[in-house]
C-alpha cells in the first residue's frame, strides 16, 4: 500500500485507474492537496467490476482535517489520510445500487478494511485502514462480521461446477479441496458436494479434482 499526494490543479484530470480520476477524490473545501491510497483505488475497481457498475460516484474522498470535522467526521479519520471514499454505485440501467447491496458486494470481495453503511438508501463508506471494521452508521456504528447475516440477506449459493468454497469461481484451492475429499481427508456436503462432482458421474474422485484444476487454469 502506498498513499500518494496529488495536486488538484496539476493532476486533476490524471487517471488513477480505468474508471477514476484524481479530481474525483478532491476535498470539497477546494484545497489543492489530495491524498489517495493506491489500495483504495484497487478496491473500488474490484467493486466496479464485481457489480458491473456503470459508474461509481465518489461523494467524499480526501478530506482536510478541518473539513472532515465540519462534515461530522474526525480530524484524523480515514478520509484525512487518503484511505477512504464515500460512494454510490450506478447500475447499467442508471438506477443506484442500495447501500445493502454494496456492503454485501464488498463482503463478496472479502474486503479486509472499513465498510460503513452510511444510510439505508445508497451511500457506503469504504476504507483501507488495514484491518476489518464493518459498521452501520444508521445504528450507532454497530459493528458486524457479516453483512449478509447482519442485514438478514440470503447469501447466493454458487452452483458453479468445481466451486466448492462458494466464492463463485473455480480456483486451485477448490481443486485441492476436491482432491482431499476424494481421499476422505475432507468432507463436503450440500451444494458444495454437488459442485465437487465436476464430471457429473455421481462420485467425487481425483478426476473431478483434475477437471476443476483445468477450469482453474483456464484449460478447456
Ligand atoms: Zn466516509
Amino acid at each position: 500500500m502506498s498513499v500518494k499526494t496529488y495536486s488538484l490543479k496539476s493532476d486533476g484530470s490524471k487517471f488513477l485507474s480505468k474508471h477514476f480520476q484524481v479530481r474525483e477524490f478532491a476535498c470539497k473545501d477546494g484545497s489543492d492537496k489530495i491524498l489517495i491510497n493506491t489500495d483504495l483505488i484497487d478496491v473500488l475497481e474490484r467493486l466496479f467490476s464485481h457489480l458491473n457498475c456503470k459508474a461509481i460516484n465518489i461523494t467524499s474522498g480526501y478530506r482536510t482535517p478541518s473539513h472532515s470535522v465540519k462534515v461530522g467526521g474526525y480530524a484524523t479519520d480515514q478520509h484525512t489520510q487518503g484511505n477512504a471514499a464515500d460512494i454510490t454505485c450506478k447500475k447499467q440501467d442508471g438506477s443506484l445500487f442500495s447501500s445493502n447491496e454494496i456492503c454485501c458486494a464488498l463482503e463478496d470481495l472479502n474486503h479486509q478494511g472499513g465498510i460503513g453503511r452510511i444510510n439505508k438508501t445508497h451511500s457506503v463508506h469504504v476504507d483501507v485502514r488495514g484491518y476489518k471494521c464493518w459498521f452501520d452508521e444508521t445504528n450507532g456504528e454497530k459493528t458486524c462480521s457479516s453483512w449478509y447475516t447482519y442485514l438478514g440477506i440470503q447469501k447466493p449459493v454458487s452452483t458453479v461446477k468445481g466451486d466448492v468454497d462458494g466464492d463463485g469461481k473455480v480456483t486451485t484451492s477448490d481443486a485441492r479441496k476436491i482432491l482431499r475429499t476424494s481421499s476422505n481427508l475432507e468432507k463436503l456436503s450440500g451444494q458444495a458436494a454437488k459442485n465437487a462432482d465436476v464430471n457429473g458421474d455421481g462420485k467425487i474422485t481425483p478426476s473431478d479434482a483434475r477437471d476443476a484444476l483445468r477450469k482453474a487454469s483456464g484449460v478447456k
